[in-house]
C-alpha cells in the first residue's frame, strides 16, 4: 500500500466503483435521520470523488460531512458494487484531517493509550459534562489491571490462542477480558496476552491519522509474531475485530472470540449451568457487517439451559455508539439509541448483551434506572460456567 494510498491523497479508484443506484441510502441511519443526500453513502461518495478531482476544497463543512459517518458499515454489506466504504472514508478523513473537530483528534489519542485514558477519565477531567462523558468516567478507575503474557489450560492443552485486549477494553472492560482467558482455558487452550500489544489503530484510522494507525497496526503485527506459534487471534470487542481484519500480515488468523469458543471442536468442551432469565442480545454492526461472526454469539448463549434469548434491534444497525459518536454527536447518539431502549422497555429483560464495549456502555447509560446488567456475552458465560 503507497503512502499517498494511505494518507487518503488516491481515492478515485475506490469512489469509481460506485454506480450511483441508491441501494445503501435506505440502510443509512444517519440518512434515515436526516433525509440529506449529503449524509448519505452516496453523497459521501460523491464529496470524495469531487475533492479528489478537485471540484471542491477541503475544508470544515466537507470534513463535517464525512465526519458524521458513524462507520457502521451498513451501506457497504448491501453495495452490490462492493464499494469498500470503511476503508474509503478513513482515507477520506485522513485527507481532511486538519479540518476534523479537535475533540476527535483528542479522544483518538488519548483513548487509544489505555494509561493515560485511565488517568483522565478516571479524574473526570477528559471532557466536557456532556453526552456519555461522565457516564464513562464513572466507568474507569485509576488501578490499571495487570495481565499475565501466558496463562495456562484448565485441563490437557489442545492449542494456543493470542488474547487482543485492545485499549477501551483494557480501560472499561476488564471483566470481560479475564472472562475470556477464563472460558479460553477452561476449553483447553493456552492464553498469550503479549505485553507489547497497542492498541488496534482504529481510533486514530476513524480519525483520519492513517501513518499512527499503520504504526499500531506493525506494533501488533510485531507482538503476535514474537509470540510462540498460535491457531488463532482472539479479540473480544467488535469494534477492535473490524480492524484486526484489515491486518496485512498477523502469524495466526483473527477471529472473533465467540465465534473461536463456537467452534463446532471447541464449544462440546464448555458446559453451563441454567439460568431462568430474560436476556436481550444486541448484535453490535461492527460484528454484523464487518467481522460477520454474529450466529456465533447465539450458538454459545444457546448452550446456557433455561436462557431465553432475545435478540433486539434491527441486525446490523447501528446503536449510536459509532466508535467516539455517542460523546462528539449525542443528539445523533441519542436519537438512534432511543428505539432500541423502548425494545428493551417493552421486553423487560433480566440482563442485554453486546460484543462491542462502546455499544454496552452506550445502552447502558440510557437505563441507568433500570436495575438490569449490560454485559458482554463472555461475562455472562464465565458466570454460568461449569469448571472442570
Ligand atoms: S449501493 Fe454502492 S454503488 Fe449503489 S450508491 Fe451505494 S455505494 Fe454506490
Ligand atoms: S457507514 Fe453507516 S453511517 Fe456511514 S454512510 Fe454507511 S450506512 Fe451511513
Amino acid at each position: 500500500m503507497s503512502g499517498l494510498y494511505a494518507m487518503g491523497m488516491i481515492l478515485l479508484p475506490d469512489a469509481a466503483h460506485c454506480v450511483k443506484c441508491g441501494l445503501c441510502l435506505a440502510e443509512c441511519p444517519t440518512y434515515a435521520l436526516t433525509g440529506s443526500e449529503s449524509q448519505s453513502p452516496r453523497g459521501r461518495i460523491a464529496l470524495i470523488q469531487a475533492l479528489d478531482r478537485g471540484q471542491l476544497s477541503p475544508d470544515r463543512h466537507g470534513a463535517n460531512l464525512l465526519d458524521g459517518c458513524l462507520l457502521c458499515r451498513r451501506c457497504e454489506k448491501v453495495c452490490p458494487s462492493g464499494v469498500p466504504f470503511g476503508a474509503l472514508m478513513d482515507r477520506g478523513r485522513s485527507r481532511l484531517r486538519p479540518f476534523l473537530p479537535m475533540m476527535e483528534k483528542f479522544l483518538a489519542g488519548v483513548l487509544s493509550r489505555p494509561w493515560l485514558g485511565r488517568l483522565l477519565l478516571a479524574s473526570g477531567k477528559l471532557l466536557p459534562n456532556r453526552a456519555g462523558a461522565g457516564y464513562l468516567a464513572a466507568q474507569a478507575s485509576l488501578k490499571m489491571p495487570k495481565y499475565r503474557e501466558s496463562y495456562r489450560p484448565a485441563a490437557q492443552s489442545v492449542g494456543r490462542v493470542g488474547l487482543f485486549r485492545g485499549c477501551t477494553s483494557a480501560l472499561l472492560d476488564a471483566e470481560t477480558l479475564e472472562a475470556a482467558v477464563l472460558l479460553l482455558a477452561q476449553a483447553g487452550f493456552e492464553v498469550i496476552v503479549p505485553a507489547a500489544q497497542q492498541c488496534c489503530g482504529a481510533l486514530d484510522a476513524h480519525a483520519g491519522n492513517a501513518p499512527r494507525a499503520a504504526a499500531l497496526m506493525l506494533a501488533n503485527e510485531r507482538a503476535f509474531t514474537d509470540s510462540p506459534p498460535l491457531d488463532a487471534i482472539v479479540s473480544v470487542a467488535s469494534g477492535c475485530g473490524a480492524q484486526l481484519n484489515d491486518y496485512a500480515s498477523l502469524p495466526a488468523p483473527h477471529e472473533d472470540v465467540c465465534s473461536f469458543l463456537a467452534r463446532e471442536e471447541v464449544l462440546p468442551r464448555l458446559r453451563f449451568r441454567p439460568l431462568k432469565q430474560n436476556l436481550a442480545v444486541h448484535l453490535p454492526c461492527s460484528l454484523v457487517n464487518v467481522v460477520g461472526q454474529e450466529q456465533a454469539v447465539l450458538r454459545l448463549l444457546g448452550r446456557v439451559p433455561q436462557l431465553r434469548i432475545h435478540e433486539i434491534g434491527q441486525r446490523g444497525s447501528c446503536c449510536g455508539a459509532g466508535g467516539t459518536a455517542s460523546i462528539l454527536r449525542p443528539g445523533v447518539a441519542r436519537a438512534l439509541r432511543r428505539p432500541l431502549m423502548k425494545e428493551i422497555s417493552e421486553l423487560g429483560p433480566d440482563c442485554v448483551v453486546s460484543s462491542n464495549v462502546s455499544c454496552r456502555l452506550h445502552l447502558a447509560q440510557a437505563d441507568e434506572q433500570g436495575g438490569r446488567r449490560y454485559l458482554h456475552p463472555l461475562v455472562l458465560l464465565a458466570q454460568q460456567l461449569i469448571r472442570e
